[in-house]
């Protein structure tokens, strides 16, 4: 495949001209996802690295989660405020545990983060996830600072300043009204949890396209690239394509069922890659370019067995669907640059957006 890649960027670049790129706008060029909108248009989900929903809430609820608060909390969120140094709560807590959003709970700040900066507020040198925070130029009392506040509630938080520690040389300072603090051991409130996900598994030929577009589902959390379904631990890349190693190039789509259906899935799975093709997909062959659905459970064995009868049943493709279907092995991450293959560098790969409403090809 790599050697047609400059047919295959000309060849995209065509299908992004007539229209052919996905409605969400997820495209190497496209700018980020404005995530400081205020109103509540249905919007894309949005989850962070660390699989929370900080898909941005709407005023109303916002107004109804701040009507809870203390009249310092809602002060320092709502109005900008900030408290007066020495005076917040959680300055001198050394407690393990994590630091969520006073108003929706989002974990904001980890202990393990936490330092003395002298400044007379709780300090951090880098945020929980960085997806949970946004940061915005601030030039309110005639000074230029780097707001933060909570990307999923908009809540003020404090400032970053680049006079921290190592590594990141940043200086979170917060205000102790606008954080929780959920000792370690502690329940986990629901609002502070991670949303519970579901796991899917699923060759279609190079992983670099399978990956971009599950990743461009509503509702998919994380699609990662690598290897499965082989007979050797931990194969790199070179030998699944040179040792015969037996594994599948493999994606695995980690996803919240409450927003997208394994069904739903497989059909984006069928859409996208043509699964009449025996060990080779587009331009690439070998086993590693296999059609395969690796299973987690019997319940998705089940759909998946019952979706390929439907589209052989319907007459879909001329030929015979040769996808696998089996028990899922162990999954093992691609090398890092394999990872975001597509957003890193523009290129495309044989796969089509199975996100838009038209038709699969007949293969
Ligand atoms: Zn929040």
């Amino acid at each position: 495949m790599r050697t047609l890649i400059p047919i295959l960027v000309a060849l995209a670049v065509i299908i992004a001209i007539a229209g052919g790129l996905d409605s969400s706008g997820n495209t190497a060029s496209d700018p980020k996802p404005d995530t400081t909108a205020k109103t509540e248009a249905p919007m894309k989900p949005v989850y962070s690295r660390s699989g929370h929903d900080v898909t941005p809430i709407s005023d109303e609820k916002r107004a109804s989660l701040a009507a809870k608060l203390s009249p310092e909390a809602y002060r320092i969120t709502q109005k900008d405020g900030t408290e007066r140094a020495f005076c917040g709560t959680l300055l001198d807590n050394k407690k393990d545990g994590t630091y969520s959003c006073v108003v929706c709970g989002l974990p904001l700040f980890a202990s393990q983060h936490k330092f003395d900066s002298g400044t007379g507020w709780p300090s951090f040198y880098t945020p929980y996830d960085e997806q949970h925070i946004k940061r915005e130029v601030d030039q309110s009392h005639g000074m230029v600072r780097t707001e933060i506040s909570c990307s999923r509630c908009n809540a003020h938080l404090g400032h970053v300043f680049p006079d921290g520690p190592k590594p990141t040389g940043d200086r979170h300072c917060l205000n102790s009204a606008s954080l929780v603090f959920l000792e370690k051991g502690e329940p986990v409130p629901p609002a502070s949890k991670p949303v519970e996900t579901d796991t899917a598994y699923f060759a279609a030929g190079c992983f670099w396209g399978v990956e971009h577009w599950f990743q461009a589902g509503d509702g998919v959390i994380n699609a990662e690239s690598g290897y499965m379904n082989g007979r050797t631990d931990n194969p790199t890349y070179k030998e699944i394509c040179y040792e015969d190693t037996g594994h599948a190039e493999a994606v695995k789509v980690t996803f919240d069922p409450k927003r997208i259906s394994y069904q739903q899935l497989l059909e984006a799975f069928f859409k996208m890659h043509d699964p009449t093709q025996l060990n080779r997909q587009g331009p690439d062959v070998g086993d590693q370019y296999r059609s395969g659905i690796y299973t987690v459970n019997d319940e998705q064995a089940k759909l998946a067995k019952a979706y390929i009868k439907k589209l052989t049943d319907d007459g879909v493709h001329r030929r015979p669907i040769v996808t696998q279907v089996e028990p899922a092995q162990e999954f093992f991450s691609a090398e890092d640059y394999h990872q975001d293959y597509i957003e890193k560098t523009g290129r495309a790969c044989h796969v089509r957006n199975p996100w838009t409403d038209e038709a699969a090809p007949a293969h």
